[in-house]
């Protein structure tokens, strides 16, 4: 341990951006004259339309979380047997899809990207095959036009966890516009919030009714009842909070660049450490700092000291959700994806954290790391 370089206060893995008070404020004030609370109200209706002109993107609708959207995205393409996805991802994935009546089959992870591997999905198509459900995990993107072309051949409908990749673009296209369907979460820990929240962008025009029924028990009028549906409707307040955000979220996402530049300055000369890269043609978010090390142990000692200078590191994503105790899967056949989970560990990254405390992270890490670097040479 280093005395001085212990933080007075806990440094989290992730902080909610928060907009100035005051703007909140001026955004809730017409919920009170209007007694409009929830149910497609005049902010949800602006935070819709304001989204889809940031993202980009023509159809899009919002929920009170990532998950429940990404539940209602996988019923509104009527899916049945088998989904292919992968096992490296939050438990919301895999439960959307076992919550739907359907088997997550698990493909093996790239080793550089952490996201499906394009390359071992196909030998796992079967008959029961309807669906790929790829996470553009860390924001990340996925291979987008390998899996559109296995989709095409096979059939197959797509669906993009892409809970971490607000605003990622692809060769300038913004990634909320590949495959069916795109879930984002607006959950307060995520780049971009709205308290809770989440939103689908999609690329059929016609499903539009459809989705709107089943955030909404499913009525597509007052007295009609098509779909047995749920509640995941997003409200004013939710939305007030995401429309004040969007205010701030380049700025947002350019503070978060500085803050993972200065952590690939410092950290890129230990050999220990792998760091997370984007190729030239993604517009990233910055919304992970994961780095990979040499071995589960070294992993586990690295989060255990960071607690103690109070810098909380998250193992993200340990355990597979393959591994989980609710299921009962093996990890056997995703070998690289159980290899990642066992070294990675996600740095604290958020937009108001400080240049220069990235850097005493740094130093922390190199400090703690010293005899391990020194004892290679
Ligand atoms: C956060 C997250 C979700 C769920 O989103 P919520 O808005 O929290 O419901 C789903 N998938 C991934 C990969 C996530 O990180």
């Amino acid at each position: 341990m280093k005395q001085e370089l212990i933080f007075e206060d806990l440094i989290t893995v992730t902080q909610p951006s928060l907009p100035d008070f005051n703007s909140y404020i001026e955004h809730i004030k017409g919920i009170w004259d209007r007694k409009w609370l929830t149910n497609n109200g005049p902010l949800h209706e602006e935070f819709k339309e304001k989204l889809s002109s940031y993202l980009r993107t023509p159809n899009v609708e919002l929920f009170t979380n990532g998950h429940l959207a990404l539940e209602t995205a996988i019923k509104s393409l009527n899916l049945t047997g088998e989904v292919i996805t992968t096992p490296f991802t939050f438990a919301s994935t895999i439960h959307a899809i076992t919550n739907c009546n359907l088997k997550p089959i698990f493909c093996d992870v790239d080793p550089v990207t952490y996201n499906i591997d394009i390359n071992k999905i196909e030998s796992l198509i079967t008959s029961e095959t309807s669906a790929i459900l790829a996470v553009h995990v860390f924001g990340q993107p996925c291979d987008v036009e390998g899996i559109e072309r296995i989709a095409e051949t096979h059939n197959l409908k797509v669906i993009y966890d892409a809970a971490h990749a607000f605003g990622v673009k692809v060769n300038g296209t913004d990634i909320a516009n590949f495959g069916d369907i795109s879930m984002f979460s607006f959950h307060a820990t995520k780049v971009f919030h709205s308290i809770e929240g989440g939103m689908l962008s999609y690329q059929d025009e016609s499903l539009s009714t459809k989705l709107r029924a089943l955030k909404n028990f499913g009525m597509t009028s007052a007295e009609k009842v098509e779909y047995v549906g749920s509640n995941a409707k997003m409200n004013e307040f939710q939305a007030a909070m995401g429309l004040c955000n969007l205010e701030k979220i380049n700025q947002d996402i350019s503070l978060r660049k500085e803050v993972f530049y200065t952590y690939h300055e410092w950290l890129n000369k230990i050999d220990s450490i792998q760091l997370f890269n984007f190729e030239n043609s993604i517009t990233p978010n910055f919304s992970y700092y994961p780095i990979l090390m040499d071995d589960y142990e070294q992993r586990n000692r690295l989060a255990m000291r960071l607690k103690e200078y109070n810098v909380v590191a998250r193992k993200y994503f340990y355990p597979l959700c393959s591994q989980f105790d609710c299921y009962d899967f093996s990890i056997e056949s995703t070998p690289i994806a159980a290899d990642i989970s066992d070294r990675v560990l996600c740095l604290p990254m958020y937009s108001e954290l400080s240049v220069e405390n990235a850097k005493q992270i740094c130093e922390i890490i190199r400090y703690e790391l010293g005899d391990e670097i020194v004892s290679r040479y």
